[in-house]
């Protein structure tokens, strides 16, 4: 056996990249390696630069808005950090849950049992089927709409269909300006893999217009260093509307007559060739358009894989799949 490439410093032998944009860049971060700031009044986002959740300090208590297990222990620090330095209660007193996803609730257990928890009926089936410790299952569900009131302060959630998962929701904070709203638009990058690991494509393409129809000045979008705004998220809908003009356009001018005539017998192969050739026809001039625009575009299986996503949702949900028969 040979051992993979390595670089001098013995890391393995990775791939380089364009310099990140600056739209892309995120916050400095302090010696715990988290970055906190006031959104809009009493409203605050804490982010290592990769995950992002927020929370609301109130006289009354603490409401916590998610906990990924990447910032872990640092939410705690933020929230103590902040509080502190405003003369009020660090008690966290309830969490509200964006969706059932691991990567943004695994640190929900940190905050005790002794707090209300808040979510769609969805996010709580989901969890009761993945008995993860870490992730307690909210006791407060609802199935369309959810008014939370703590403190003096008001925050609005609301379920659209599904999206990025069957359960995510819209979190809006009507006095603080401020959508949060999960895993659909990356501030300043593009989605990771598969539209950012989505269930639904058109639930997910259509969530940017839904969330631009709320007021807000502010969208804590759960990854990355920094707050979206609305120029970001009408960014991410033109991405998204290249891929589909752009698939639409291969998917008529890749002819797999000559794939399959090639392959024979061997059918999935040419559905393989075929697929792949619609694919990277595709993404080939949305990779060059936004490479050095948005972060990470060219990173170009992302790309692929996205465009993949909505060609195939292109022929097997909007149709036709193929040409008929003659
Ligand atoms: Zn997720």
């Amino acid at each position: 056996m040979t051992s993979p490439a390595t670089d001098a410093a013995g890391a393995p032998d990775l791939p380089e990249y364009a310099p990140v944009p600056a739209i892309a860049k995120g916050a400095p971060l302090n010696e715990h390696g988290y970055h906190v700031w006031q959104v809009e009044r009493n409203l605050y986002a804490v982010t290592d630069n990769v995950y992002m959740s927020a929370f609301l300090t109130t006289p009354d208590g603490v409401v916590i808005f998610d906990a990924p297990p990447n910032i872990g222990h640092n939410i705690r620090r933020a929230v103590d950090e902040v509080t502190a330095a405003n003369g009020l209660t660090n008690q966290v007193t309830h969490m509200v849950y964006s969706h059932h996803h691991a990567d943004h609730q695994g640190a929900s257990s940190l905050f005790g049992g002794d707090i209300v928890r808040i979510g769609h009926e969805e996010t709580r089936r989901l969890l009761l089927r993945d008995n993860d410790p870490a992730r307690p299952v909210p006791d407060v569900t609802f199935s369309d709409r959810y008014t939370l009131e703590v403190g003096g302060e008001r925050v609005d959630l609301a379920w659209h269909g599904p999206n990025h998962s069957p359960d995510n929701i819209y979190i809006h904070f009507p006095g603080h300006d401020t959508l949060m709203f999960i895993d659909v638009v990356n501030a300043g990058w593009i989605p990771i893999y598969n539209l950012n690991l989505s269930d639904d494509v058109i639930g997910y393409t259509g969530a940017p217009a839904i969330a631009l129809d709320y007021p807000w000045t502010h969208l804590i979008s759960g990854h990355l260093g920094r707050v979206a705004t609305r120029e970001d998220v009408a960014m991410h809908q033109q991405y998204i509307a290249d891929i589909e003009a752009s698939s639409r356009e291969a998917l008529a001018s890749v002819n797999p007559g000559p794939i399959f005539k090639h392959y024979g017998e061997n059918v999935w192969a040419a559905v393989r060739a075929h697929l792949d050739a619609v694919t990277e026809h595709a993404a080939a001039p949305v990779i060059a358009k936004y490479t050095g625009v948005l972060g990470g575009a060219d990173i170009e299986i992302f790309t692929w894989t996205t465009t993949f996503a909505i060609m195939q949702s292109i022929r097997l949900d909007h149709g036709p799949s193929g040409p008929v028969h003659p």
